[in-house]
């Protein structure tokens, strides 16, 4: 997936410890293998190719992440949209590349999940217009936190943590303890601003300080706006809890595109999400159930 996997865990026995983590681990590949849009093999690569021709039918796990996705892009405005890979794709932030406004006015269109038609009938994906393509990267990563978690319950753990990039789960508490995790600094990878003492819950930060380049005092970075194919601009860090982790990397990156306002009027009327955003000046915000933290 691109990214650090980290997992914790208690155990009485060491081998059965051990042999949880590597169920986990697998379940992981197993996922990057379906869900990656690098790897020609996956289902992924196949719905990029093949769905603006012919309905493509797909495993029932990947039918009801698509549809999940869907409901997130509902549920904020389109914020949250897979299609963004129609115009994301041809940015590099490695090499430093991103596409040209001319490029970029072309290829706009592409984007916008109703291009993505579901038919549960027969399971199949079908893109209503040539050269829409989708990416997972802002949902997969929380999901597969998920399964790691109901993985570790079937193997009888109850106190762990699984961390993929930004996105967390925690199982129980610590040792009677909470877990403690800190929001990093986005301008500083050595300094956190807020250490939030967790239990039995997810949590997902998205920053633009993940994945990026500059170029003429311009902040490319990997979280898109549907709107413009560019950078969302308006906030450097958000992150979200919540009860699971596919929803609440879904929602930090929709709240990083929506920005500080539209995003906390929205995680206010959801009961069960928290927020803490960190804006362009630096300063935090909180959703209503957080603002004691605000001192
Ligand atoms: P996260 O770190 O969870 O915010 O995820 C960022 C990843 O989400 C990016 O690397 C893209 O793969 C994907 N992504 C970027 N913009 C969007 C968007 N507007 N909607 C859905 N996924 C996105
Ligand atoms: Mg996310």
């Amino acid at each position: 997936m691109g990214t650090r996997i980290s997992i914790e865990l208690w155990a009485t026995d060491e081998d059965r410890g051990n042999t949880a983590i590597d169920a986990v681990l697998e379940e992981f590949r197993r996922i990057d293998r379906a869900m990656s849009p690098y790897r020609e093999g996956s289902e992924l690569a196949l719905l990029n190719r093949e769905a603006s021709r012919r309905p493509v039918k797909v495993s029932r796990e990947l039918f009801d992440l698509l549809e999940k996705s869907l409901a997130f892009s509902r549920l904020t405005d389109g914020a949250f949209d897979i299609t963004f890979a129609s115009v994301g794709h041809q940015y590099d932030y490695r090499q430093g590349i991103a596409p040209s406004d001319e490029q970029l006015a072309a290829d706009l269109p592409k984007i916008n999940y109703r291009h993505i038609e579901l038919n549960p009938k027969t399971r199949s994906i079908s893109f209503k217009q040539p050269g829409v393509r989708i990416d997972l990267g802002g949902i997969a990563k929380g999901y597969a936190v998920d399964r790691g978690i109901a993985l570790l319950q079937q193997h009888h753990i109850d106190q762990a943590l699984i961390t993929a990039g930004g996105d967390s789960r925690i199982l129980g508490d610590h040792g009677g303890r909470p877990w403690n995790i800190g929001i990093r600094a986005p301008r500083d990878r050595n300094s956190v601003v807020a250490v939030l003492p967790l239990t039995n819950t997810a949590i997902s930060t998205s920053g633009d300080y993940e994945r990026y380049f500059e170029a003429d005092g311009i902040r490319y970075h990997h979280i898109i706006s549907p709107a413009t194919g560019r950078s969302a601009s308006e906030l450097r860090s958000v992150t979200i809890i919540g009860p699971d982790a596919t929803s609440t990397d879904a929602l930090s990156t929709s709240v990083f595109v929506m920005g500080p306002t539209a995003g906390l009027a929205l995680i206010d009327r959801l009961p069960a999400f928290e927020a803490v955003l960190i804006d362009r000046q630096g300063q935090m915000r909180y959703s209503i159930g957080l603002q004691s933290l605000d001192q």
